[in-house]
């Protein structure tokens, strides 16, 4: 069974309590009991003496020729003497009868043994007993070294066994009053003492089912204050270490996602290259075999000529594109900051674009703000113009391309806005992955391989920017981007 620290510290204090109240109680009160007896016993020692004195003068008067009936008398004056009679006393012959005129008063003898020490005194010896509350005290009283006469005294102690009860309750009742009071006084220290300790093991509860914040610290100028302390110490660092390993667990698991993203991202890269290129490889050599078997079928050879040339071009573009890309993610290519007039280099850009823009029967706005930034200039050139070539390839006959740019604290922001024909909300977090086309037939017809945002995504990353898409079907679409300057 276990016992409550609360339980066993304040049966310790009471026990503790009581053992020194007994122990004073024994030891005042036994001590008041030897004073008494001592007293008792001088006082009827000196008593004795006086008689032995006063019958040793009478004795001396006698010899000095007393009768015998005179020298009853003297004796019988001696012996009322009033200081004399302060204890009541008789006085007997050696033989132990009691001398006439010696009966102190009639109060009655309760000593049984009487006969007997009267006969241990004829023999010269001292003795006395305590009967009630009166010492009956016997003596034999020497003239000139012979026992003449046997004194006995009658001693009433009952004041100082009053005396002895009264101190004895007194430390009963202050003895019991010390003890609850202690006890009192015991409880609610110790509710204290143990309310800090108990408050301590519910930290250590805490601490154990990982709830740091409920632990708490008490507030103490001693060991408990300072191992509260080092509690929450504990508890703090704990905590810390926690987090950090949770965050440094969170650090893994995002690393090894990542990971297996780019492990598949690259498997599938493989497999679209590969797919990518065999297309228009199929092409080429189904126009080489079906010239060599008909070589003299010119509107063949013509249209086989010109096949052939697209799909080199198309080859060609593709095979920059992806070495583009894979250098990219490859190597830390060098960021060249340079001072660039951001409208007059836009200006550029969108003069050059303007004559395809025409071409394909549309229109195109920019808004420029005038504005010098340090930027990799080269950098956002190849990514305006693929912007650009997309809101051209995917726009709608008559429409609309708006181009705005300015300067937000220490960002720049760039948008590129179309009014074509949008893409689906399934397709927006997919068209920055390589080879990915919403419309694969309308983007071959237009020359795209699906690399263009991937290159975009990650030039805007060498950056430090970033890209948003927003885009409604049949409505346009816009790209965001931010760039620290
Ligand atoms: P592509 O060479 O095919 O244009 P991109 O990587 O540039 O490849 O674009 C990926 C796909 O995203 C495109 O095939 C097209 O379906 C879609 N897309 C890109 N830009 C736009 C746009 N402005 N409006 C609508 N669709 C777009």
């Amino acid at each position: 069974m276990k016992i409550g620290i609360k339980f066993k510290l304040i049966s310790f204090t009471a026990l503790v309590l009581l053992l020194v109240i007994s122990f004073l109680s024994i030891l005042v009160l036994s001590g008041i009991k030897n004073y008494q007896n001592k007293e008792a016993e001088s006082t009827l020692f000196k008593q004795k003496d006086m008689f032995e004195q006063y019958f040793s003068e009478s004795s001396d008067a006698e010899n000095n020729g007393i009768n015998n009936k005179m020298q009853q008398s003297v004796r019988g004056s001696i012996f009322n003497k009033p200081w004399l009679r302060t204890i009541p006393a008789s006085v007997y012959d050696t033989k132990g009868e009691l001398l006439s005129g010696f009966k102190s008063n009639g109060k009655f003898n309760e000593n049984k043994d009487k006969e007997e020490m009267i006969k241990v005194a004829i023999d010269g010896k001292v003795s006395y007993i305590k009967v009630n509350d009166v010492i009956y005290f016997y003596s034999p009283i020497k003239y000139r070294n012979d026992i003449v006469a046997i004194l006995e005294l009658e001693y009433s102690v009952k004041e100082n066994g009053l005396f002895y009860n009264k101190i004895k309750n007194l430390f009963y009742g202050t003895g019991l009053m010390a003890l609850i009071l202690g006890i009192l006084i015991g409880i609610i220290y110790f509710f204290n003492f143990t309310r800090d300790i108990y408050k301590m093991k519910n930290s250590i509860k805490s601490i154990q089912n990982g709830e740091f914040n409920k632990v708490e610290q008490v507030h103490r100028n001693d060991e408990l204050g300072e191992l509260s302390e080092g509690l929450l110490f504990m508890s703090n660092t704990i905590e810390k270490n926690i987090a950090e390993l949770k965050v440094e667990r969170d650090y893994l698991s995002m690393a090894v996602n990542k990971l297996e993203e780019m492990d598949k991202q690259q498997k599938e890269f493989i497999g679209n290259v590969t797919h990518e290129f065999k297309t228009p490889i199929t092409t080429i050599k189904a126009y080489a075999d079906l010239i060599g078997m008909y070589n003299n079928d010119l509107s063949l050879i013509n249209e086989g000529s010109v096949n052939i040339s697209k799909e080199c071009d198309r080859l060609t573009s593709m095979v920059d594109s992806v070495l583009n890309l894979s250098a990219l993610e490859k190597y830390d290519f060098e960021v060249i900051k340079s001072e660039v007039n951001i409208k007059e280099a836009f200006h550029d850009i969108c003069e050059r674009m303007m004559v395809k823009v025409r071409k394909n029967n549309l229109t195109m706005n920019y808004d420029i703000e005038d504005i010098v930034v340090t930027v990799d200039e080269e950098n956002i050139r190849h990514i305006v113009i693929n912007l650009i070539d997309n809101a051209i390839k995917y726009n709608k006959p008559g429409g609309n391309i708006e181009i705005r740019c300015y300067k937000n604290y220490d960002r720049i922001v760039l948008s590129v806005s179309d009014t074509g024909i949008g893409i689906k909300e399934e397709a927006l977090g997919k068209i920055f992955q390589p080879f990915y086309r919403v419309e694969s037939h309308r983007s071959r017809e237009s020359g795209g391989v699906g690399l263009g945002l991937a290159l975009v995504k990650s030039l805007v990353e060498k950056l430090n920017g970033t890209i948003e898409v927003e885009s409604n079907i049949n409505e346009g679409t816009t790209f965001s981007m931010e760039f620290p300057i």
